[in-house]
């Protein structure tokens, strides 16, 4: 019997696999992949996650394929442009994930990889996790970091299925490219960019150039998916023609996705069960970015599981700490940015820009924030009195 089975070795499940294992757990992580193996990701990230996680750090240069230092915001007429200083990390999940993975079994986890779990049953002492192909594997607890489908989440019944409204699809390209192609766009700061409402619909295009790949993604929200396609097309050959993508640049390898982007679930823990990463929601509804919430919450689930397992209390009235340790982190910061994501949706984003183009803070706060470079996030409040400050001296012709 395993003290944790982790359903899912993404960054989520892999972080989480790594600390309780080094706390001397025993830890099985079950991925339906084999590793390496690729995840549709824009790959950015703030750059300051690898001081979070020093064992990343260390092994930097096997995944990190530059630092962004400016970000370009183009406004949905694409009459307007806004431009702030960033550090955004960027990467390919090839890699990192690999890494990530390995430092796991480096600490003692268990891989079962290249094995769906198909169910999750529940017992009074101890948790089966049903696997294809092999014997169901044991647990005291688990862990589900399955990603935005969650086979856990909807055996447990914390989440049956995402509502359209709450989901983003997506289509992403990592495109090949010499390094003299990308700087000669993109200059040696590795400029992203961030194109907002791409074709009339919710949900933004972007670009972040790479050491030998640009990768260029559109997201959607659900409820407007059905436009992706057209509109990731569109996208493709806007860029061609302003020559942000090279005439001959490949795209066919390009791969549809979905992320959760209407902020996390109500519960995140139910009995011998807990949920972190995009399973249980953790992503930004401004920018879909999740690596660095679910790496955090699996820190919070191993400080929690290794208390409870010790004790051997693994009921719901122990778990709740996890929600309430991972909420006090990070959970404000989903309010801020599903008020962003509507503010940057609705008809009033041209005007916005058009604000936001004549004061440095506001470019700076919102390029930022489309990184994800700040550790504060996206501070509403900030960015709403700053906007009336800079209408207010405009008004006054100052
Ligand atoms: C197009 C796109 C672009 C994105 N860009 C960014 C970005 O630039 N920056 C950022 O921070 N975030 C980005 N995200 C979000 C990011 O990918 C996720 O938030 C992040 O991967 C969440 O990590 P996770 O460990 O929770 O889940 P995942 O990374 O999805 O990992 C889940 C793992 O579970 C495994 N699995 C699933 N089901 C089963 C099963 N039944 N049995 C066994 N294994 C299973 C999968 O194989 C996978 O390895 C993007 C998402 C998309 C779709």
């Amino acid at each position: 019997m395993f003290d944790v089975a982790v359903i899912g070795a993404g960054p989520g499940g892999a972080t989480a696999s790594r600390y309780l294992a080094k706390n001397g757990l025993k830890v099985c992580m079950i991925d339906k992949d084999h590793f390496p193996r690729d995840k549709p990701c824009g790959g950015g990230f703030s750059e300051g996650l690898l001081d979070e996680f020093p064992y990343l750090r260390k092994r930097e240069e096997e995944f990190l394929k530059g630092v962004a230092k400016v970000g370009v915001l183009h406004s949905p007429n694409r009459k307007i442009v806004l431009r702030g200083t960033v550090d955004m990390a960027v990467t390919l999940r090839t890699d990192v994930d690999n890494v990530l993975f390995e430092s796991a079994i480096e600490e003692g986890a268990e891989p079962l990889v290249g094995t769906r779990a198909k169910s999750v049953r529940f017992h009074d002492e101890y948790v089966e996790v049903v696997v294809e192909g092999t014997d169901s594997i044991k647990a005291r607890v688990i862990i589900g970091a399955d990603g935005v489908s969650s086979m856990v989440a909807r055996e447990t019944g914390l989440n049956k299925r995402w509502p359209s409204s709450m989901i983003t699809a997506c289509r992403v390209a990592e495109v090949p490219a010499k390094y003299h192609e990308i700087v000669a766009r993109y200059s040696e700061n590795l400029d992203y960019h961030f194109y907002a409402n791409l074709g009339g619909l919710p949900g933004y295009g972007w670009i972040f150039p790479k050491r030998d790949t640009i990768n260029i993604g559109l997201g959607i929200v659900g409820t407007h998916a059905q436009g992706l396609p057209r509109v990731f097309n569109a996208f493709v050959h806007h860029l061609k023609m302003e020559d942000l993508l090279m005439k001959n640049a490949d795209v066919s390898g390009a791969k549809g996705a979905l992320v959760p982007t209407g902020g996390p679930l109500s519960k995140s823990y139910i009995d011998r069960c807990i949920l972190l990463g995009d399973s249980a929601g953790m992503v930004s509804p401004l920018t879909g970015g999740g690596i660095a919430y679910a790496m955090r919450a699996a820190k919070h689930a191993t400080v929690v599981l290794t208390k409870a397992l010790e004790k051997d209390d693994l009921r719901s009235t122990a778990l709740n700490e996890y929600e309430q340790l991972w909420r006090r982190e990070f959970g404000n910061e989903f309010n801020d940015q599903l008020l962003a994501q509507k503010i940057f949706t609705s008809p009033f984003t041209n005007l916005l820009f058009e604000i936001g183009s004549r004061d440095t803070k506001i470019q700076h706060m919102v390029s930022e924030a489309m990184a994800e470079s700040s550790d504060a996030g996206i501070d509403m409040k900030r960015l709403i009195l700053r906007t009336l400050y800079v209408c207010l001296r405009a008004s006054f012709g100052l």
